[in-house]
């Protein structure tokens, strides 16, 4: 543990109105999502935890540093679901079942109602997607909010960047594009309850992890990857992962009704290859699994386009009319 608050309060500062201990307690022991495969939660030096048998654990961290990350001004609740939603991501990119997080926390002062908008944000999409809070450490510092969550996969099924083989067709879920449209709008100093952009504004503050989509994916996708730096930045990553190249079809590529509105179609094209935070599924599948898939994503609540295909020679190649073109990954960079 580093400094915490209540070794500042040893430190001499004398009242200081919550104290490490109240703020774990109040704020993030709460029953939360009851797991049975939690022996021991919060309270512990650490957490103890059972995979189950003929498992892989699957684990990844995610740290948001205000600022950086997001703006200095994002809503408490919002840093808090954003949090969550980032380490959710991830597991839904391995295929994995999100069970279980902790939380590394740095509060430049305990503002009571800053945590509680923080972890009704973090705690209420945990509870959506079943994962327990098992653990963490509390310090005062700088904002900043890690995340760590495990999940688990019958083993060796888990969903990797690597394994895509040329004539597999690309997929993409969602809507690329709009959360770095709206994080635009947001940092122009737009702040409006309704209409298309704050559909754009909300879709970087709430990204939807699709979790449920990476499920599905297990034995069927041949790579997958979430889209967290901008769509071509990281099919770029899979295509290099798997040692092929990918083509992608420019007019194939999904553009939402309220991002057409925001920006002209090159601009919008831009935000769809380029921008980031958009936290959707990027992923191939191989030609033979194509029917199941097809029947398996008809069920899902988002959108999913076909957006290329796997190709031979190493590289990113944009396709438009019939022409096949170089693609470059970090000529975006702009917007990020
Ligand atoms: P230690 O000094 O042994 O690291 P701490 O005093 O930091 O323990 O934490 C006490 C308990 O509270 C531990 O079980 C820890 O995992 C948990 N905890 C601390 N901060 C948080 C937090 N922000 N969210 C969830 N659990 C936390
Ligand atoms: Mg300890």
């Amino acid at each position: 543990m580093a400094q915490s608050f209540a070794s500042t309060i040893r430190a001499g500062i004398a009242a200081v109105p919550l104290t490490e201990f109240d703020i774990i307690e109040r704020f993030f022991a709460t029953p939360g999502s009851h797991r049975d495969d939690v022996c021991l939660g919060i309270g512990d030096d650490a957490a103890i935890l059972a995979v189950p048998d003929g498992h892989d654990l699957i684990t990844a961290v995610d740290m948001l540093v205000r600022g950086q990350h997001f703006p200095d001004d994002m809503a408490a609740a919002d840093i808090g679901y954003r949090a969550m939603a980032v380490n959710l991501s991830d597991m839904a990119a391995m295929g994995a079942e999100p069970a279980w997080a902790t939380l590394a926390l740095s509060l430049p002062e305990p503002d009571e109602s800053w945590l509680a908008g923080f972890a009704a944000g973090l705690l209420g999409l945990a509870a959506e997607h079943g994962v327990a809070l098992v653990g963490g450490d509390t310090v005062k510092g700088p904002l900043a909010a890690c995340v760590q969550i495990s999940g688990f996969v019958p083993s060796g099924t888990a969903l990797r960047r690597a394994g895509a083989r040329p004539g597999d067709r690309l997929f993409v879920t969602g809507a690329p594009g709009e959360a770095a449209a709206g994080l635009a709008l947001w940092q122009r100093g737009l702040r409006v309850p309704q209409g298309p952009a704050a559909r754009l504004l909300r879709r970087f503050d709430r990204p939807q992890p699709r979790v449920a989509q990476g499920l599905d994916l297990r034995g069927l996708a041949s790579a997958c990857i979430d889209v967290s730096d901008g769509l071509a930045a990281d099919l770029g990553r899979l295509a290099r992962a798997s040692g092929v190249g990918a083509i992608i079809d420019l007019d194939a590529l999904p553009v939402s009704e309220e991002l057409a509105e925001m920006a002209d179609p090159m601009q919008a094209r831009r935000y769809v290859l380029g921008g980031g935070d958009d936290y959707e599924l990027c992923f191939a599948v191989p030609a033979h699994a194509l029917p199941e898939f097809e029947r398996r994503a008809r069920n899902w609540p988002c959108a999913v386009s076909e957006i290329g295909e796997i190709c031979e020679p190493l590289g990113l190649y944009a396709r438009e009319r019939g022409d096949t073109e170089p693609l470059d990954e970090g000529g975006f960079d702009h917007f990020r």
